[in-house]
């Protein structure tokens, strides 16, 4: 296989650009050949002024990027979304106007009958394309186009004009002698046929996270056309830190037995790592994170379907942590029983030789999510007996113990983070953390002073109903 990618979502918690570097070498000596990188809002084009992430990457650093990935012989893809999930430009008042259904319509897709949503999109590409001239290859997105929004423009043609329009752009990137990607799942949605209507060339992307449709796979193995397969290697979109790596591994083996099954028709694979759902969601999994899942996918791409996990996980923790600990428990407890994978990790964090970084940052989400798993129990356990509070039918007892649960939960939190900023901040930009702290914790801990209020509250009325009776 040509093209073995891992995406860089850099709608996630990006690393700083230093230590970003770090993670190209890393990435070249597992076996991956190319990085799919989504900017979104992390690069400084000219072209959309002050829609910035504060800790975007200036041209230096991506330049300095991009140099590394040459050296490591790591093709750099960009992906620039050409329809949807562009909330990150959409919700600025400046671009109002590109909504589709007009400056009251979507933030998430821009409307296809006007011109000038062509030319920025064109314009952003030319500014990439600037910045990384030995580009070969370029995704254009446009996936998961919704067919639904009302539009005086569009009127009932949305779908003819997207696809028209991912034709064109298309034709745009092949005219600067490049290969264009697409993802393939609106085609797959509204009609097979209509990939006929792409220009000669263009690379499907068929991405398929869960179970895989073999039929449609193999129809479109038949068609001829230059397909790559997408496999989903991290996300966790319920907002926990580590995420589960089970149905990922499981997720790579199914698409291994397509590579194996259609070895000419797929020129390329992307693993792809989901830094949000969207755009406007909280964060969800993040590059440095997914080593264990980079390794297993370059595994099963290099060398075929991994049959023995478990010895796979070993000898991964072995070799690249450089001391023999039980990575099987630790990985498989991640996201699920993060106190169950708690000694294992600590014991990492103190004694790798070797990408210790990796290490302290695994350290660092699993100590997230026991953090969330003490503020879930209280929170939600509190939540169930809401009613029995307000009505003053919970015995003192009970409202002192769980108040005494409160406290505590909001000691262990905030002495948690406390201690976890200066080891996460060594990789990730500060403001980037405490992005990720306030999604993951700051409502939370305000519910929890909630019931503090009310736990309080419901102490006197159980008092107040004695009297009364
Ligand atoms: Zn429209």
């Amino acid at each position: 296989m040509e093209i073995k990618a891992v995406h860089f979502d850099m709608k996630a918690m990006i690393p700083t650009a230093d230590y970003a570097l770090t993670l190209v070498d890393e990435l070249a000596e597992q076996g991956i050949n190319a990085l799919l990188v989504e900017f979104e809002d992390k690069f400084p084009f000219e072209v959309t002024q002050g829609i910035h992430h504060p800790c975007a990457w200036s041209k230096e650093e991506f330049r300095k990027f991009a140099d590394k990935c040459k050296e490591r012989q790591i093709e750099l893809i960009p992906l620039l979304q050409s329809i949807g999930h562009l909330d990150y430009l959409l919700k600025y008042p400046k671009f109002r106007d590109l909504r589709d259904g007009g400056p009251e319509g979507s933030s998430y897709q821009w409307c296809l009958a006007l011109e000038e949503s062509y030319t920025l999109w064109c314009a952003m590409v030319d500014e990439l394309l600037e910045l990384f001239p030995e580009t070969k290859i370029f995704h254009i997105g446009a996936d998961e186009c919704r067919m639904n929004v009302p539009c005086e423009k569009c009127g009932e043609n949305r779908l003819d004009l997207y696809v028209k329009r991912v034709a064109r752009c298309a034709a745009y990137i092949q005219s600067k002698g490049l290969k264009a990607v697409i993802w393939d799942d609106v085609f797959r949605k509204h009609g097979e046929e209509k990939f006929a209507q792409l220009p000669e060339g263009v690379v499907c992307c068929i991405w398929m996270y869960g179970a895989l449709d073999n039929d449609y796979i193999d129809r479109m193995a038949a068609k001829g056309l230059e397909l790559w397969g997408a496999s989903c290697i991290q996300a966790h979109k319920f907002h926990h830190a580590m995420g589960p790596q089970g149905p990922k591994m499981r997720n790579v083996d199914a698409w291994g037995r397509v590579h194996e099954k259609h070895p000419r028709s797929f020129s390329g694979h992307v693993g792809t790592i989901w830094g949000r759902n969207q755009c406007q969601s909280p964060f969800n999994a993040n590059l440095p994170q997914s080593m264990f899942m980079t390794a297993y996918l370059a595994e099963t791409l290099n060398n075929g379907v991994i049959n023995d996990r478990a010895s796979f996980i070993s000898n991964f923790g072995r070799d690249f942590f450089g001391v023999d600990l039980d990575y099987n428990t630790m990985i498989n407890y991640f996201c699920y029983e993060p106190g169950y994978a708690e000694p294992i990790v600590t014991e990492l964090k103190d004694k790798a030789p070797r990408h210790r970084d990796i290490a302290e940052i695994w350290y660092g989400l699993n100590a997230v999510d026991q953090l969330l798993f003490e503020l879930y129990a209280c929170i939600s356990n509190n939540d169930c007996q809401l009613t029995t509070y307000s009505n003053g039918m919970a015995p003192r007892e009970m409202t002192q113990a769980w108040l005494k649960h409160v406290d505590r939960c909001k000691e262990i939190v905030r002495n948690g983070l406390v201690e976890l900023k200066p080891l996460m901040t060594k990789y990730f930009p500060e403001k980037m953390w405490e992005e990720f702290v306030d999604q993951r914790f700051k409502a939370k801990l305000e519910y929890n002073e909630y019931f503090r209020h009310l736990l309080s509250a419901a102490s006197l009325k159980w008092d107040d109903r004695l009297k009364n009776e």
